[in-house]
């Protein structure tokens, strides 16, 4: 029992954690005194996070990585998915590499973090000790944001804003419209994950019934935000590849949204109601659950951070990545979740292993694709200032560029998702 290997240590995780006694990951039973990093969440945070601290701190350090899921499904090029020019196998990842290279996985919920004693506690009821405690759980959806929507009404109206069932329901739906049939997506109110991600959605949407080849399809965004990110460069694309097949509502023009109705598929406006052959509804979001259980968020439901380290500002042993986390001027991206994991590993290894700290330093690109090799982007450097994660500089698009700089913007585009998820995932 004493000898209890990583691979066993995975494969317990996954099947019985449940059964086994606390006292088996205390410090003596592993023959380490080693400092310990759990990590809850293998996103691009929390997989970035475990992958860094156990490379760079070579066994320094003992790195448990907290996360239910087996496989991960990427948002990020989900609508490429989405738009028919990737397959999900590409988009879908498994912890093998990452659990090779050391990381001791818990294929299970952490249901609760006892802050006192500096334990997380798994689905089940076993005790994870912790010298520092990192969480990037992502965010949960606010279904009752959007009235007449419901968790169950996702099973019709997909929000497909977590990737995977949801995203496969969302593409078959797509892909079984007619010609004349309405799409409608309901945007979601900032702050949410991935800010350009509803319009490059649409833009998919529309690459495919391009593809096939429809008249009379029409797509309406009724959005909760008076502007969107990169709107000029988005509204030029959609003018230039499907005129006349997206019209976007601000709250001015349609008035608030009253009801959504998954069984008739109507939309009801302050102003008019829609008849949706496929509705796709995105509701307003927070931190995830283990985070607000927690009492890590504050009352924006998201979890505010000291700049210069991504420590909690309300326990300072824990770190909050990504979505969850309150990032100043960053947007909740997963290159923003990946950076932010890069300065929590400096840090931590610091802390725990007596490794150099550099002063934090942040960045973010986000790339949306509007049609076959046309991206536009946005993006920015970031430092500490002001009490927040501050922009430095940035660039973003502009109205007018040659189809040679859109058509490189794919590229880098593909280029950084290779490297994200070699990041996240080893
Ligand atoms: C359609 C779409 C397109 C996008 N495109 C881009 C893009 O092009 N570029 C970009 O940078 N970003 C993009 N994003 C945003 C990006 O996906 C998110 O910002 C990113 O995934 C956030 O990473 P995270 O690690 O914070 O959270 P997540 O990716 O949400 O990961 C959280 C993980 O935590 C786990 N978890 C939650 N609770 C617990 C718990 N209690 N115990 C254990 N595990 C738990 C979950 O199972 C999950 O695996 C897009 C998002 C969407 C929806």
């Amino acid at each position: 029992m004493s000898k209890i290997s990583r691979r066993n240590f995975t494969r317990l995780a996954g099947a019985s954690l449940a059964t086994l006694s606390t006292p088996l990951f205390a410090p003596n039973v592993l023959g380490q005194a080693k400092p310990k990093l759990v990590v809850i969440g293998g996103g691009p945070g929390g997989g970035t996070l475990a992958h860094y601290v156990q490379k760079d701190a070579a066994g320094a350090i003992d790195v448990t990585l907290v996360e239910p899921q087996r496989t991960f499904t990427t948002c990020f090029f989900s609508n490429l998915y989405i738009g028919g020019l990737r397959n999900f196998n590409s988009i879908t990842f498994n912890y093998d590499k990452l659990s090779q290279r050391g990381v001791r996985m818990a294929h299970l919920m952490a249901a609760s973090i006892d802050r006192d004693k500096k334990q997380v506690v798994l689905a089940g009821g076993t005790r994870l000790p912790y010298d520092r405690l990192a969480i990037a759980p992502g965010v949960d959806l606010k279904f009752d944001s959007v009235p007449g929507y419901s968790e169950e009404a996702a099973q019709i109206m997909p929000h497909a804003w977590k990737a995977g069932p949801q995203t496969q329901l969302l593409a078959s739906k797509l892909n079984a419209l007619k010609d004349g049939d309405l799409i409608v997506m309901v945007a979601p109110p900032n702050p949410y994950r991935c800010p350009p991600g509803p319009y490059e959605r649409v833009s998919m949407f529309a690459h495919v019934l391009k593809k096939k080849g429809f008249k009379k399809s029409r797509i309406v965004i009724l959005d909760p935000k008076p502007a969107f990110s990169k709107q000029a460069v988005f509204a030029e694309g959609w003018e230039k590849h499907y005129p006349g097949m997206i019209e976007w509502q601000d709250p001015k023009m349609h008035g608030g949204i009253k009801n959504v109705d998954p069984k008739t598929g109507e939309i009801k406006t302050d102003l008019a109601s829609y008849k949706a052959a496929l509705a796709n509804i995105i509701p307003a979001q927070m931190a995830g659950k283990i985070a607000r259980d927690a009492a890590l968020v504050d009352p924006s439901g998201f979890c505010p951070i000291d700049p210069e380290n991504m420590k909690s500002k309300m326990d300072a042993n824990i770190f909050v990545l990504g979505d969850a986390c309150i990032a100043g001027d960053m947007p909740k991206s997963a290159f923003s979740a990946n950076s932010q994991a890069k300065v929590a590993a400096m840090v931590i290894r610091s802390e725990l292993a007596g490794a150099r700290a550099f002063p934090a330093r942040y960045s973010n690109t986000c790339w949306s694709l509007i049609e076959t090799d046309d991206a536009i982007k946005i993006g920015a450097a970031y430092e500490p200032g002001e009490g927040k994660i501050k922009q430095a500089s940035g660039f973003v698009s502009q109205k007018g560029e040659a189809a040679d700089i859109h058509k490189q913007n794919y590229k880098e585009s593909v280029d950084w998702y290779a490297g994200i998820v070699a990041d996240i995932f080893g």
